[in-house]
């Protein structure tokens, strides 16, 4: 899998920052899967990071305790805000050095996203960590991964999570359920696969965009998956 790959989007689903004691932002986990990302970089890949915010907020689920929608989403793209300041400064700690862009401007913490900008970021091996998703309400970060990597023209994007692929079944309530090695775009969403939210899918399929489905806890596994050697699920 690797020829192919120069360019590449990583999406972190807030909940792999998480700890086990409940922490939200577990500095000690994130300082890892930093550590995950700064040796993918130091490989050479350009690195785009989308990162979620379900640690933190999401606004479905408190649209359903009585907050206003549109309001519980904003308050969930500023929690990926969080989240990417806390990658970010992981990432600097280990010497990797990162920009991030906010599809909402926040101009004291830090930049607005700007396509050429961010190009010019990439080409000078800066990470670049997209937060806020699309910057509207009623979407998800997997749409706003989804778009930066159409938009950044990104080879693949792997969506780091804390299971190794996609399963036809709950692999926790179904024993035996099988994960697929690689699986259609179509097939995922005429069976709803649980691999990114329909929207998401749909974009990377029409801009060709193969997602990987992979575990990032799993330490060099980020790695290894470039390789072509870790476990993973390829949606092609
Ligand atoms: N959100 C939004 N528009 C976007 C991206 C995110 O409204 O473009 C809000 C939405 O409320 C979502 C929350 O931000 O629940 C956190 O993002 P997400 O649920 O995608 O995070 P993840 O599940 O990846 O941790």
């Amino acid at each position: 899998m690797t020829a192919p790959f120069k360019r590449i989007l990583l999406k972190l689903s807030g909940e792999v920052l998480m700890g086990e004691g409940g922490l939200a932002i577990d500095p000690l986990v994130t300082a890892r899967v930093a550590e995950e990302i700064a040796g993918v970089r130091a490989q050479g890949y350009e690195l785009c990071v989308v990162v979620g915010g379900g640690n933190i907020f999401r606004g479905l689920s408190a649209a359903a305790k009585g907050i206003e929608r549109a309001t519980a989403d904003y308050m969930g793209m500023l929690a990926t805000v969080m989240n990417a300041l806390a990658v970010q400064n992981a990432l600097e700690q280990i010497g990797v050095d990162t920009r991030v862009q906010s599809a909402i401007p926040m101009a004291s913490v830090c930049e607005p996203f700007i396509r050429r900008r961010a190009e010019r970021h990439l080409e000078k091996g800066r990470v670049v960590i997209f937060a806020a998703g699309v910057g509207s309400p009623f979407f998800t970060t997997d749409s706003g991964a989804a778009l930066r990597a159409a938009e950044m023209k990104c080879d693949a994007l792997f969506k780091g999570t804390s299971v190794d692929g996609v399963y036809d079944a709950d692999p926790k309530k179904v024993p035996g359920a099988k994960r697929y090695q690689t699986v259609s775009f179509n097939r995922v969403l005429s069976d709803d696969l649980k691999v990114m939210d329909a929207s998401a899918v749909a974009l990377c399929r029409d801009n060709d965009i193969p997602i990987v489905v992979f575990n990032i806890r799993e330490h060099g596994n980020f790695a290894a998956v470039l390789a072509g050697e870790g476990v993973s699920t390829i949606v092609q």
